[in-house]
């Protein structure tokens, strides 16, 4: 890991299996201070993964030639701007979803037109400035399409799309199933005349030319994921044969790749979803459509971590707790949710190195004042001490990126780091400072300290 002989091939290439390179990870950021007393919990992100992962799914899609395919990144799965100018210099688009991604996507330098914006609830104003961009937008109901086809000059850039929801059913976590009978996005396709509607929408609007869907996200199998885009192809057909003309010229296949959070291994692979989805629509590979892709969580996932300093540990009614500084502030859902989204976590010793040691069970519990505020319920791992750290893994995409103010607590600090083409590192860099208490003050109101108690002030009687 510290070798400094040139690593043959690649220059990307991380060097050995991840475990061993995340290890070495948390054992440099411990050592420089990046995760310590001052520092007790932060995100890391593996650059060098990232990069591996966007070659994966470039090269499961080219593994069919003739098929033009923007692959976008789900912006909000990392919403941080130097993330997504990694993505954007490993030649990946961005899908956005409100007025801030767009701007986040801006600034980190994606050309508009590899820009796709899909906000559940756009207003005119970002309609407006979607469509002077040139960004592709993707309407999600009727009501919207009229307002692009009034908001929109005919010299407008962006290509536009309509969000159809097939409805599929969903997949084991109903917050994450977005084709379900009664979904809030797209156009619920087989409510009675709403097919026809969407053919005749399309007749009527020739600037119409994409059709969009997203399935789900994590939970949703692959199965039902290619049964959805399957659909969404029969429709694009229909809706081409219907006009008599190649109107349709676009799918956006959206994303929702299931991520494994059992274990080390990537499965599925992009290459099996390709796989799946040429079985199911076989005609979507024939080159007569350009393709959109919107993958998050399978991009970024299993290419980050969260570290966190132990501060105590006690026993309370039989049952040994951890008390460590990353809870439901960087770890929502897991604390809120946590059957459908466990993690993996490691354990550390006061060096950065990982422990060993009789399976004990215990609770891994976080900073937040509520009882319910714990990453991992009874899970056998190596007695943890005071000092320690633990690590979760699989929390590159909407964890640390993602944090929440509960508390007060600040946004933890965001490291990615590489082992470089000679395979000397890691090194780090900074991705996000954590937020200082003044910071925290600020965002706080405390520019109107004042405003409530000046309200209501008690005059002096006259
Ligand atoms: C969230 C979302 C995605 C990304 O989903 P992942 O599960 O992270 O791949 C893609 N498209 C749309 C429209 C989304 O809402």
């Amino acid at each position: 890991m510290t070798s400094t002989t040139r690593a043959a091939g690649a220059a990307h290439s991380p060097p050995g299996p991840r475990a061993a390179r995340f290890a070495e990870a948390v054992r440099r950021a411990v050592a420089d201070g990046l995760l310590g007393e001052r520092q007790p919990v932060a995100g890391f992100l593996d650059v060098d993964g990232v990069r591996d992962s966007v070659t994966a799914l470039h090269e499961a899609f080219a593994s069919v030639p003739g098929v033009p395919v923007l692959h976008t990144f789900a912006a909000k799965a990392a919403s941080l701007v130097p993330v997504l100018r990694l993505l954007a210099d490993c030649g990946m688009g961005c899908e956005v979803a409100s007025p801030g991604e767009l701007r986040l996507a801006v600034e980190a330098g994606f050309a508009p037109e590899r820009i796709v914006l899909d906000s559940p609830a756009k207003t005119r104003e970002e309609l407006r400035l979607a469509l002077a961009l040139g960004v592709a937008v993707n309407a999600d109901s009727p009501g919207e399409l009229r307002r692009i086809g009034e908001l929109r000059s005919p010299d407008s850039a962006s290509v536009l799309g309509l969000r159809v929801n097939p409805q599929v059913g969903g997949g084991s976590i109903g917050a994450m199933s977005t084709a379900t009978a009664t979904s809030k996005f797209g156009v619920a396709l087989r409510d009675p005349g709403a097919r026809e509607q969407v053919v005749q929408a399309f007749a009527e609007r020739p600037w119409l030319t994409r059709l969009h869907t997203h399935v789900g996200s994590q939970g949703c199998p692959p199965e039902l994921i290619a049964e959805g885009i399957a659909e969404t192809y029969g429709l694009a057909e229909e809706i081409n044969a219907t006009v008599g003309a190649r109107q349709v010229t676009g799918i956006d296949i959206g994303g929702g790749l299931p991520v494994n959070f059992a274990d080390d291994e990537v499965r599925p692979a992009f290459s099996d979803h390709v796989a799946a989805l040429r079985a199911a629509a076989p005609g979507l590979f024939d080159g007569r459509y350009h393709l959109v892709t919107e993958f998050g969580r399978s991009l970024l996932a299993k290419n980050g971590f969260i570290g966190a300093r132990v501060e105590y540990t006690k026993d309370a009614g039989g049952r040994r707790i951890a008390l460590t500084h990353a809870g439901a502030q960087i770890a929502t859902r897991t604390v809120f949710m946590p059957e459908a989204w466990p993690l993996r976590v490691g354990v550390f010793d006061g060096e950065g190195r990982p422990r060993s040691g009789p399976p004990m069970v215990q609770d891994v519990a976080g900073p937040c004042c509520f009882a319910g505020d714990v990453v991992a319920h009874a899970r056998e791992l190596p007695e943890i001490r005071e000092d320690d750290f633990v690590v979760l893994y699989d929390t590159g995409a909407y964890y640390f990126s993602t944090p929440w103010a509960y508390n007060s607590l600040p946004r933890p600090a965001v490291y990615g780091f590489s082992f470089g083409p000679d395979g000397d590192g890691p090194h780090f860099a900074p991705v996000r400072d954590a937020q200082s208490l003044d910071a925290v003050a600020a965002e706080s109101g405390l520019d109107h300290a004042d405003a409530l108690t000046a309200l209501t002030e008690r005059r002096p009687a006259p």
